[in-house]
């Protein structure tokens, strides 16, 4: 009975001492996971750049395309303006014929002016558009430098703790035969919910005196806990859990 006793005893001495080992894990995995928080500003950044320059190329072909539809305009024009030309100089023309080529001619030399301005503006949109694109592909360029340069130290500073993780993982495994199968699993499950998977038993409970109070209560979630299962979690004959957050209860 007393072997038996000792061996239940050991389950949760077990798990404590698993617990031990994930939490260490835990603070491990925590500093590699600040990895891309710390990079945030960075990437932040590149994104915001990427952005600009996707807008100014965005402007930059539309700028182009009004300066190329202006231009055929302007030389659609000029060619009319040609024609108009050289049926001015046609001999035998009535002075009502010289009128009308005359008002057309004002009419195509306004659009041709009309045109050309607009073609100007659209270049000089393009212009500006192609400068900022320039300017941000630098910008891009610093920011994407800056951020390899951040990772690099970071992953240089952060090598250890990749190291000891490693190792972490090894202790682990070589741990896993000792705790008790049935326990590991009910252990495993209850962490998929929560990082801490043990919750100590909170109130007027002495496991070497073997005194119970009626205040008891999960530390971790705060909900009473049953005299029954109180006796339980002081036997150790069984892992016993609480009914409200399902972490394995215990009195160290
Ligand atoms: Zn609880």
């Amino acid at each position: 009975m007393e072997t038996e006793a000792k061996v239940k005893m050991d389950v949760i001495e077990t798990l404590i001492r698993l617990q031990e080992i994930d939490r260490k894990r835990d603070r491990l995995q925590k500093r590699l996971d600040q990895v891309p928080i710390k990079l945030k500003e960075h990437t932040d950044t590149i994104a915001r750049l990427e952005a600009s320059i996707a807008e100014q190329e965005q402007v930059l072909r539309a700028a182009r395309a009004e300066a190329d539809r202006a231009e055929l305009e302007v030389k659609t024009r000029e060619e009319r303006r040609e024609k108009l030309k050289s049926q001015m100089n046609a001999p035998k023309l009535s002075n009502r014929e010289y009128e009308v080529i005359r008002e057309e001619l004002a009419g195509v030399l306004a659009d041709v002016n009309s045109f050309s301005e607009k073609a100007l503006k659209a270049l000089e949109k393009a212009g500006e558009a192609e400068s900022n694109v320039g300017k941000l592909k630098e910008e891009l360029r610093v920011a994407r430098e800056k951020h390899e340069g951040a990772r690099g130290q970071l992953e240089g500073s952060l090598a250890d703790v990749r190291q000891e993780l490693q190792g972490h993982d090894g202790e682990r495994t070589g741990f896993l035969p000792q705790v008790p199968g049935e326990a590991l699993q009910i252990y495993e499950r209850v962490r998929r919910k929560h990082k801490d998977a043990l919750a100590t038993v909170e109130g007027t409970i002495d496991r070497v005196a073997g005194r119970i109070g009626s205040d008891l209560h999960c530390a971790s979630c705060h909900m009473s806990v049953t005299a029954n299962d109180a006796v339980q979690v002081l036997a150790r004959k069984k892992v016993i859990q609480c009914k409200s957050c399902v972490r394995i209860l215990y009195v160290p």
